[in-house]
């Protein structure tokens, strides 16, 4: 299978290209972004046989059916990394907490966040790839929590790779920084930036920017690659998951083979909606995916009101910090798969130049054929995970949105399945806060604890012990100061 560009494969263009390629080199020749020339089918006989098999299995075998040029042992090399999960035998458990609501919590992971879903395999075949081809890569991550510990964590100790990342002093929960700063592999950089989230990516642009930089890498004959979720090799692993929870509602016995169900994601970079709109796609009886998005709308409003409008907005910091976002990048890959290549180059240079772009009434008709969306406060999130937490069930403030979707947007008497993109144990100050109803804000470590007593929950043990463990990222530097920093690191 071969890989095209979003924004056009047309003359003077760049060519199409394998799956190792889009991976390896993932900013496609003219600001677009990879996707797959076609997806494979998953029909009725594909879910019926697969209703049973383990995570593992099932993640190959829909792998296979997308004929990516990677060797089936480093594919199943790259899965096995599942094992590392709580329950190897069931890395990803879809749980029932209503009669008709579900979650597939996809947080059981070393980091604690659903990024490791895709970024523990990804890791391991990139890795793999740089190796073989005897190359070295680069990794450049600004994060502003979830990103960055997932992928130190995928790429530690790994060959032939090396991993920059930025993140602001005191805009990351301690429980996040800590996984970061407490990282120690020789191929690993981790340096505090003195500003905000927007300071940490404008230091990454400018150092992309830099002469000095650019040159220094080609002497010491390193490219550059990149593991957000433009990388298609994200992607990929969060179709699965998908396709998992309709297994699993049907091996439940909560569904029969053909009935649809509504999936609901808490929405950033639009990665993982992303991937249930290609699982519906390929086969995957979803009625619509139902976006959440926090106080920072645009998704919602795209979805709604078919305006993608950035002027003027600034970003609003709110209890669900990886949905703050404005520039939500995989939205390009969707409009690519509705309007084709011209209508989204049209839209997303309109978003350079204008800071907004708008669908046609016919097109946003088109988009709502699949989707629907709305948006959550801080206020309603904290009053679900109270609501939720005395019943006994206990999701974070990002899971919490998805009530909303629940509770507004189903049109029709079907099931629902809502993603789990985090453990509480990561926003405990936030939990804390919303499960007592108090106004002030605790550590990290002071909120863990009292949730755990109170709650009777165990802090997961990976977490309790950042707490003891060595800091061996101790930078924390102006932004000015980031290149030579960076300089320092790929020389050493
Ligand atoms: C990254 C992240 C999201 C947003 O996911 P996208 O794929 O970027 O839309 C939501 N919740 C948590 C906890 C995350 O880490």
């Amino acid at each position: 299978m071969n890989f095209i560009e979003t924004r056009g494969n047309g003359e003077g263009f760049a060519p199409k290209v394998p799956f190792s390629y889009a991976i390896l080199h993932p900013s496609a020749s003219y600001g677009g972004l990879y996707v797959p020339e076609s997806l494979p089918k998953l029909d009725a006989t594909f879910l019926e046989e697969n209703r049973d098999v383990s995570y593992k299995r099932l993640a190959r075998k829909i792998l296979t059916h997308f004929g990516i040029d990677i060797e089936p042992e480093v594919i199943d090399e790259a899965l096995a990394l599942y094992d590392k999960f709580d329950d190897p035998e069931n890395p990803v458990p879809v749980v029932k907490i209503e009669e008709d609501l579900f979650v597939n919590e996809l947080y059981h992971g070393p980091t604690r966040a659903f990024k490791d879903m895709a970024l523990q395999p990804f890791g391991h075949i990139l890795s793999d790839l740089a190796k073989k081809r005897n190359e070295h890569y680069l990794i450049l991550a600004a994060t502003s929590g979830d990103t960055g510990p997932a992928t130190l964590e995928s790429f530690a100790n790994k060959a032939q790779i090396r991993v920059a990342c930025l993140y602001p002093e005191g805009g990351t929960s301690d429980v996040q920084r800590l996984q970061m700063v407490t990282e120690d592999a020789p191929n690993l950089k981790v340096i505090g930036i003195k500003g905000n989230f927007d300071d940490a990516q404008s230091a990454l642009k400018n150092l992309l920017a830099s002469d000095t930089f650019k040159a220094q890498l080609k002497k010491s004959h390193i490219a550059l690659s990149a593991a957000n979720s433009v990388n298609f090799g994200r992607i990929i692993f969060q179709i699965i998951y998908h396709v998992h929870s309709y297994l699993a509602l049907l091996a439940q016995g909560e569904i029969e083979m053909g009935e649809k169900i509504y999936i609901t994601v808490p929405s950033g970079n639009f990665g993982n909606a992303l991937g249930a709109y290609y699982a519906k796609k390929m086969g995957v009886p979803i009625e619509k995916i139902l976006i959440t998005s926090n106080a920072n709308n645009v998704l919602a409003q795209l979805i709604n009101e078919g305006v993608y409008d950035i002027r003027g907005k600034k970003l609003i910091l709110t209890n669900s910090p990886a949905m703050d976002i404005l520039k939500s990048s995989n939205v390009e890959r969707l409009l690519f798969d509705k309007f084709g290549p011209e209508r989204t180059k049209e839209m997303m240079d309109a978003l350079n130049s204008e800071n907004r772009y708008t669908l046609t009434a016919e097109e946003l008709a088109l988009l709502q054929e699949d989707f629907a969306a709305i948006d959550s406060d801080d206020a309603y999130g904290m009053e679900i995970i109270r609501r939720y937490a005395s019943k006994g069930y206990v999701m974070d403030p990002h899971t919490a949105t998805c009530l909303k979707a629940y509770e507004n947007l189903r049109e029709k008497d079907l099931k629902m399945v809502i993603c789990s993109t985090a453990e509480w144990t990561k926003f405990a100050p936030t939990m804390l806060m919303a499960i007592e109803g108090e106004a002030e804000k605790r550590s990290d470590l002071e909120a863990l604890e009292r949730i755990s007593s109170k709650l009777g929950i165990p802090i997961t043990p990976s977490v309790k012990a950042l707490f003891e463990k060595e800091i061996v990222h101790k930078d924390v530097v102006e932004k000015e100061a980031i290149e030579s920093k960076i300089l320092q690191f790929i020389q050493s």
